[in-house]
């Protein structure tokens, strides 16, 4: 793929590089919040799976601003340092990383948890999805211990066949779930987000580490659930109607007539693991071409040029 032509066919890649956003899912959450005010009154907020970071460059933005802001952001890879962002390198569904976070908000609880977690695509979508429910899960068990009561929870999510369950645990310690689609998310993804207001977990309700919340002996066939158990939830799309259309490709004339400048990557990855594969097919040496859909959705969206 050319320089450019990834910025042709994305539009959302184009304009973030543009505005100084290290991944075009500064975009997802933005227009989450023009839908759901997520960032009024909020001081505190944990960005989960959070590198390259644009996530965390739009909640240091928005809340940073208030002079108390605090954000902490975590992630497997390791992430360009961001004013006003506490970073930690860990897996989230580690106990170790988990103590780390939740140890930064003791006594002191956070408004905002956030996670975007995306595992490596395998292509085999049971285990993508069921991988996808446990990310969220371990991001819920660690906002269970972090937010305040009325706090915001707000995570992927893949609308695959088993989500009623994931809903209904949502239910559970929120009273509202919603899902989401912003207009950014490209159509043909499966991806949406759980949009989860009002932390109000079950009376006598502690969090435990020690006991994960998908619990293995459940039945299966999740949509067999019936009555108060069964929860469908509103399915909301945002971004404004005139917003653009994350699956158009959309020319690079530019309305005034001058010429398309490109725009480098605001922050590439550090170390990233396909590093080495991008190196040798520079050189030509790469027996296999390197395919979008083989590296992971941080590197689809920050793949260097
Ligand atoms: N929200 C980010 C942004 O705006 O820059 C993009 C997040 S990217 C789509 C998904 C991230 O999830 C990757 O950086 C990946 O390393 C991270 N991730 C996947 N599994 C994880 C885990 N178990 N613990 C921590 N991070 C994880």
């Amino acid at each position: 793929m050319g320089r450019t032509s990834k910025d042709k066919r994305d539009v959302y890649y184009r304009l973030a590089k543009e505005n100084g956003w290290r991944a075009r899912s500064a975009f997802k959450l933005l227009q989450l919040d023009e839908e759901f005010q997520l960032f009024q009154g909020v001081t505190r907020a944990v960005d989960l799976c959070a590198a390259p970071g644009s996530w965390s460059q739009v909640l240091s933005q928005k809340i940073g601003g208030q002079g108390s802001g605090h954000v902490v952001a975590v992630d497997l890879q390791a992430m360009a340092p961001l004013p006003g962002v506490l970073q930690i390198q860990g897996d989230i569904t580690q106990l170790s990383t988990a103590k780390e976070i939740i140890q930064h908000f003791e006594g002191c609880p956070a408004d905002l948890v956030v996670c975007d977690g995306a595992p490596d695509v395998t292509g085999l979508h049971d285990v993508d999805e069921y991988m996808q429910a446990q990310l969220l899960l371990a991001a819920l068990n660690i906002a269970t211990h972090v937010l305040k009561p009325g706090g915001c929870f707000v995570a992927k999510i893949f609308r695959g066949r088993d989500v009623t369950l994931i809903y209904s645990q949502l239910r559970v310690f929120f009273s509202t779930v919603l899902c989401a689609k912003p207009k950014s998310s490209r159509n043909s993804s499966i991806e949406a987000f759980a949009v989860c207001k009002g932390y109000d977990p079950p009376e006598g309700f502690l969090p435990d580490l020690t006991k994960p919340l998908l619990d293995h002996s459940y039945d299966p066939d999740f949509n067999q659930l019936d009555g108060p158990t069964r929860i469908i939830v509103p399915f909301v799309t945002c971004g404004d109607l005139s917003a653009y259309d994350s699956d158009r490709s959309y020319p690079l004339d530019l309305e005034d007539g001058s010429e398309y400048k490109y725009t480098p990557p605001t922050q590439p990855p550090i170390s990233p693991p396909y590093q080495e594969a991008c190196t040798l097919k520079k050189k030509g040496r790469l027996a296999k071409e390197i395919r979008p859909q083989d590296c992971p959705i941080s590197a689809v969206d920050t793949l260097p040029q």
